[in-house]
């Protein structure tokens, strides 16, 4: 039944042999083509006969590849990068190899059971109830969504003359909570933040108050970032979580980037409160070096959950059997088995590990702030909170900014494109390589 033959084993040797030496070799920063550019070398790659194994694979390493950003470059610090180790990329071959199932225990337990510990170290760290629990999803944009469309399921128990359900957030808050909102056809009420760009509990408490007071509007969820993509900021998560349960509501951490620094000792006191969180997120493809595409979403009562996300047809009725199913605790059916090369790395490693690379980051972002405050043509923003250093070039126009980034990616140096912030462009690094050196931060002001 097996069609391994010589030509599929020389393909699988040339298969191997590129992925280890992506792996071994620092990535090439590489950069976009136009559709054009792309077509008049390619040419159409789908055709009755096919190209063949070593024809399509050539197709790819030696066009399509190099028509993409490493995301893993050293000085790639755009919007939020990646950084898988070693052993997660590795394992994701594994992964790759194994046809797993990830939606039901019956099919994938031991998988389920592998990912389940994996978020058990972050539901531990974030100080939930050992009967919290949850699910790897594909990104945090799914994780918020599902873990709102829970809280409302919640709210619509209590609060049964709701005319119009809204979310309360900062005017900080990642963009995936206004798409979540529209996909839920519900409303946004965005909260002002503090002059540090934080989101306070008294100002939740007493925006959530004014809204309540109009007849059929009712806040279901309050969402605290516990890291700003632009600018890494972490809410008064503690404020925010208090004004939540003394109005019954729920207390959602969006913690995509940010929450992987629960892990650091040094920083592990500024997401004081994220214990009391009825749900958050955390994707490890951001800063806990595993690859695309993961984010935990993890409850505090996961009962909640599968009631409100657990599909029910007679060819599934089956596998309701009391194990613990991934697909009943988000807007999903079908799943890889996509916590898998992150629980690898962090078993293979072991969390201490994870904690010194972490602080690593944080080392360098530490010292980049620095350099940018002695660096005669830059603004430092704010000190940074977590690691991503904002900053403005004193007499830049935004077109200023933009040009030097194209120039940063043609010469291949970096990938750093133009940010902005309160209306005024800025620069950002964002850092969660831990390849990422002081010697790097060096090269790319220099060019400043
Ligand atoms: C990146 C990010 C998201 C969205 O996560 P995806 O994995 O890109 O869908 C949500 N919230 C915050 C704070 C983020 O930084």
């Amino acid at each position: 039944m097996h069609e391994f033959t010589p030509e599929v084993e020389a393909l699988a040797n040339e298969v191997l042999a590129y992925s280890l030496e992506r792996l071994k070799s620092d990535p090439p920063l590489d950069g976009p083509l136009s559709e054009a550019e792309l077509f008049a070398q390619v040419g159409n790659t789908i055709t009755a006969k096919g190209l063949g194994g070593k024809e399509a694979l050539d197709v790819f390493t030696s066009v399509l590849a190099k028509a993409c950003i490493s995301t893993d470059h050293p000085r790639n610090l755009a919007f939020i990068p990646s950084a898988p180790s070693e052993y997660a990329n590795l394992f994701d071959l594994v992964v790759g190899a194994s046809a797993l199932y990830g939606g039901s225990w019956q099919e994938g337990a031991g998988a389920v059971f592998a990912e389940n510990q994996a978020l058990r170290w972050i539901a531990d760290l974030a100080g939930l109830p050992q009967s919290s629990g949850g699910v790897f999803v594909q990104g945090g944009t799914m994780g918020n969504l599902s873990a709102l469309v829970v809280a409302r399921a919640q709210a619509r128990k209590n609060f049964s003359d709701t005319t119009r359900w809204v979310i309360a957030c900062s005017d900080q808050a990642h963009s995936s909570i206004a798409s979540a909102a529209q996909v839920m056809d519900v409303d946004v009420l965005k909260i002002a933040v503090d002059n540090n760009g934080k989101l306070q509990g008294e100002t939740v408490a007493k925006e959530i108050d004014a809204l309540h007071r109009q007849s059929g509007r009712r806040v279901f969820a309050v969402v605290a970032t516990a890291g700003t993509t632009n600018l890494g900021i972490i809410d008064d998560l503690a404020g925010i979580g208090a004004a939540a349960k003394a109005r019954e509501i729920w207390f959602h951490v969006d913690g995509a980037y940010g929450l992987a620094a629960l892990c650091a000792l040094s920083v592990r006191s500024k997401f004081n409160g994220v214990e009391n969180a009825d749900s958050l997120i955390v994707d490890p493809h951001k800063w806990l070096f595993a690859p695309f595409d993961a984010c935990a979403l993890i409850y505090r009562s996961p009962d909640l959950a599968r009631e409100v996300h657990t599909q029910h047809a007679s060819y599934l009725d089956t596998l309701h059997d009391g194990n613990w199913n991934p697909s009943d605790y988000a807007i999903h059916l079908t799943r890889r088995t996509r916590g898998l090369p992150f629980w690898f790395s962090l078993a293979a490693h072991g969390t201490d590990a994870y904690s010194e690379a972490m602080e690593q980051s944080l080392e360098v972002a530490k010292y980049a702030a620095q350099k940018v405050s002695e660096h005669p043509n830059l603004k430092l923003l704010s000190e940074p909170e977590l690691s991503i250093v904002a900053f403005t070039r004193t007499g830049w126009a935004a077109s200023d900014y933009q040009k030097w980034s194209d120039e940063l990616l043609t010469d291949q140096v970096g990938f750093i494109p133009p940010s902005s912030h309160d209306g005024q462009p800025i620069l950002r690094f964002a850092i969660v390589n831990p390849w990422t050196k002081f010697s790097d931060i060096d090269l790319i002001l220099q060019r400043l």
